[in-house]
């Protein structure tokens, strides 16, 4: 089966994982920007990272067949530093006209700081005042639930959002329902140490459907598996689940939520599928 894996960080991953990712049915993929696992020092350094992602990235998935997408932002963590974020801020239009960025993200929380929400709020209007779309990262273990609960109260306080164009990502159990909701996207993000794993990720499946459901990889440079999404895929057939109702999640679902980006100029692969 054909898929589009909605978030993973192909920067932290092998040109072998693409050649992989595209055996296993990959055809299209979507890259936030994210923490690199050390803070960076300037803005020019994220300069450098966004050419990484919106240049080197693409291509090199393209010589795997794969389309690949970027989000552009600067990561929760790095965003306790107020001054630093503001300078990457204003960098990122420059990159916003170009092929394949697809919005603002993953912004979000990570431990729930007031300068963290600062910069989120930045951020949201960074978006707005471009006509982007939003990728939402919610913070891990214990700050999930409070931190989703801070995130979906400053996105429903600015009335200028169309919810429709938020994707939040990382949900779990106790945080799936309030984001459905609330009229958003929301990303399962499927991870061998913390988050979600496919039975997981089937059982809310069944419990909410399909609708406005994501299933991602988030395969970065940390315990991770590029290729859960199959994994994904397996257990719903184990469990009897259609090919439409997989499919529908997998590869129509994020088709419909990236297809709101002028700049998603995805091309359905036009081959007979194969199981
Ligand atoms: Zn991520």
């Amino acid at each position: 089966m054909y898929y589009f894996d909605p978030h993973i960080h192909m920067v932290s991953r092998t040109t072998d994982d693409y050649e992989t990712l595209a055996r296993m049915g990959c055809v299209g993929m979507s890259e936030p920007a994210f923490w690199a696992g050390f803070d960076r020092g300037s803005a020019d350094s994220f300069r450098d990272y966004f050419r990484q992602l919106t240049q080197f990235e693409k291509s090199r998935a393209e010589q795997s067949c794969v389309q690949h997408f970027t989000w552009l932002c600067i990561n929760a963590k790095e965003a306790e530093n107020v001054e630093l974020s503001r300078e990457v801020i204003k960098i990122i239009p420059e990159f916003l006209d170009l092929p394949g960025v697809l919005g603002i993200g993953e912004i979000g929380l990570n431990k729930n700081t007031k300068n963290e929400a600062t910069i989120f709020l930045e951020h949201l209007d960074l978006a707005v005042d471009y006509n982007q779309q939003i990728l939402i990262h919610t913070p891990h273990l214990e700050d999930k639930y409070p931190g989703t609960r801070m995130i979906l109260d400053m996105l429903c306080g600015d009335q200028r959002l169309d919810h429709h164009r938020v994707l939040v990502d990382h949900v779990e159990e106790h945080t799936i329902r309030v984001v459905l909701d609330r009229g958003f996207w929301a990303g399962m993000t499927l991870y061998p140490v913390s988050k979600c794993t496919p039975a997981r990720a089937a059982d809310m499946v069944e419990m909410y459907g399909p609708e406005r459901l994501l299933v991602n990889s988030a395969g970065d440079w940390g315990p991770s598996k590029p290729t859960a999404v199959p994994d994904f895929i397996m257990e719903m057939r184990k469990r009897g689940h259609s090919e439409a109702t997989i499919r529908r999640v997998v590869y129509e679902n994020p088709l419909e939520f990236f297809g709101q980006s002028d700049n998603f100029n995805f091309t359905p692969p036009e081959l007979p599928e194969t199981v």
